[in-house]
């Protein structure tokens, strides 16, 4: 039975998707805008099915975020809080220990770690927190730190990027998360997040994790800041 669009403007682009014909670029902007998110919904279901069935993947993780206390304090940010803000916290390496602790029964099979750039914290603390980590969670993959991380990370060990990583990916980093490095283009870095010193930092330590050898590439965040018709939107 076909979808009942509240959005007329998805019929002809859902009869396109059920007969594989690639779409427009003015159907890609009539997506975007569209507020039938059902609709939009039915035609990316029929898009999925063509191309996997019913099969689907997913990740079992748990989220550390060691710490909420950041100096960048980028515009859409609603997790990072200045050190003496109400809520701001660090957390020690017993509590990250405490915290694993308490879901070592759960099948995790990835943990992913970021946190802010919180200056009390050397570059000890990072080492220290991925050794622990994989000492608790032998067979788990950690997925941490931010190229916005890792180039902060560079700057206050004062090795280079290269380094950094290597030293990382010694004490058990496996993969990077993105968060920002990733966007190149200055317009849309400089309006989401001016503070992040991370081109060519951010840029440079993902080029590096990626190099032969390594076991993964760090995604890249998409969907903010589209150019359309005119003008950018977020
Ligand atoms: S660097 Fe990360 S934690 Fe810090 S303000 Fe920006 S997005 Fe938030």
């Amino acid at each position: 039975m076909d979808p009942i669009f509240l959005d007329e403007r998805l019929v002809p682009i859902y009869s396109k998707v059920r007969q594989k014909t690639r779409l427009s670029k003015e159907d890609g902007i009539c997506l975007y805008q569209s507020s039938d998110l059902l609709g939009v919904g039915s035609i990316a279901h029929v898009a999925r099915i063509a191309r996997h069935g019913s099969t689907a993947y997913y990740v079992y993780n748990q989220h550390l975020n060691y710490t909420n206390i950041c100096k960048n304090r980028c515009r859409f940010c609603a997790y990072a809080k200045d050190r003496q803000e109400s809520g701001a916290y660090a957390w020690s390496l017993a509590e990250v220990a405490r915290r694993l602790k308490e879901r070592i029964d759960e099948p995790v099979d990835e943990l992913h770690i970021v946190g802010g750039l919180n200056e009390s914290l050397g570059f000890d603390y990072y080492i220290d927190l991925l050794k622990t980590v994989k000492q608790i969670r032998p067979d788990a993959a950690i997925k941490a730190f931010t190229c916005v991380e890792i180039d902060y990370l560079s700057r206050i060990s004062g090795l280079s990027v290269d380094e950094t990583i290597q030293q990382l990916k010694a004490a058990g980093l496996d993969m990077m998360p993105g968060g920002g490095a990733e966007i190149l283009n200055t317009r849309i870095h400089d309006a989401l997040f001016r503070k992040k010193s991370i081109i060519p930092g951010g840029s440079k330590s993902s080029k590096l994790f990626t190099k032969p050898g390594s076991p993964a590439m760090p995604p890249c965040c998409t969907g903010i800041l589209k150019p359309l018709k005119s003008g950018w939107i977020i």
